[in-house]
């Protein structure tokens, strides 16, 4: 899986930071490639990028406060300038299908490729037979919702070593070896297929929150998370500001990684009052969750199965 921080400031951008928007790259999955909201500015920082426009088959909107949606117009139409012509699916909050509508009709402007926006409320927004994509209530000014992706349990590796002293050899009997059935060989010795099947593994989770201040609902979206972005828009000692404008401190996620058996956290959506200088809130964080995160503007993760971070 491939993360890559498009914009990580809250509110308005700084000169280091850009508002909200992060990509996600499904590598094993048919190259699904994600957008997780879509900050004013949006499009400029994917040019600093090797992604392009078209890649993007899914855009996800977290709520609809500007610094989550303002780029969305510019997006959609270089989109189509640009040439491209698979389709793009818009999810976001009740609101979102007028806002695009206004937008392009006033501007007049027309999107030469299939063009689906979808409001969304709580539950699962689409499974496949690779992973489901949750939408989950948050806490903020406007419905907000964080989204959990689970990837789907596969089955071990086979154990081709052990297979082969019997005398069994790659082809289409390896399929149902691996489906654990019962297989009658050819010199009449009858196999169990599990029997030569590593454990499940496990599929990962990825949760992304959208603005919000602590809830029960976020502890449900953080629970056992590989992955969990969270934004860390106040410190601690802001803490009074954080629960009035409906926002988390860096320690209040961090605790909540802890406690929710996350393995991995990054924290967004930082106010410009720290923007240029983050070490207070990653210190903050650390002393609770040592796998804390606060990621620059463009730059890229590769998180492997085993949960090993790559920066690139
Ligand atoms: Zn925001
Ligand atoms: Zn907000």
């Amino acid at each position: 899986m491939k993360i890559q921080f498009l914009g990580t400031c809250a509110g308005i951008p700084s000169k280091m930071r850009n508002v909200s928007s992060l990509i996600i790259q499904m590598l094993h999955y048919e190259n699904e490639c994600w957008m997780i909201d879509c900050g004013e500015a949006t499009q400029h920082q994917l040019l600093h990028s090797s992604m392009t426009l078209s890649k993007i088959n899914k855009i996800f909107i977290t709520h609809l406060h500007g610094d989550h949606i303002y780029g969305l117009p510019g997006l959609i139409s270089s989109r189509s300038f640009q040439g491209a012509t698979g389709e793009l699916k818009l999810f976001g909050p009740k609101g979102i299908k007028d806002f695009i509508h206004t937008s392009l009709s006033i501007s007049g402007t027309y999107i030469r490729y299939p063009l689906e926006v979808i409001e969304i409320d709580e539950g699962v927004l689409f499974s496949n037979h690779a992973f489901s994509f949750e939408a989950i209530k948050l806490e903020h000014g406007l419905t907000s919702f964080g989204f959990r992706i689970q990837e789907k349990d596969t089955p071990g590796s086979l154990n081709v070593e052990k297979l082969k002293s019997l005398g069994v050899t790659p082809g289409p009997i390896f399929k149902q070896i691996k489906e654990g059935k019962q297989i009658t060989l050819k010199d009449g010795t009858v196999i169990n297929g599990a029997d030569f099947v590593g454990p499940l593994k496990k599929g990962k989770v990825l949760a992304i929150a959208g603005d919000t201040r602590q809830c029960n609902n976020v502890k449900r979206l953080a629970k056992n998370a590989d992955i969990f972005i969270h934004e860390a828009t106040f410190l601690d000692k802001d803490k009074h500001l954080a629960y009035e404008h409906y926002h988390s401190t860096a320690k209040e996620v961090a605790l909540l990684a802890k406690k929710s058996n996350v393995k991995l956290l990054f924290l967004n959506h930082i106010s410009s009052r720290y923007s240029e200088n983050t070490r207070d809130l990653l210190q903050e964080s650390e002393g609770v969750f040592s796998k804390t995160f606060i990621p620059n503007d463009l730059q890229t993760y590769i998180i492997k199965q085993n949960n090993e971070v790559t920066l690139k």
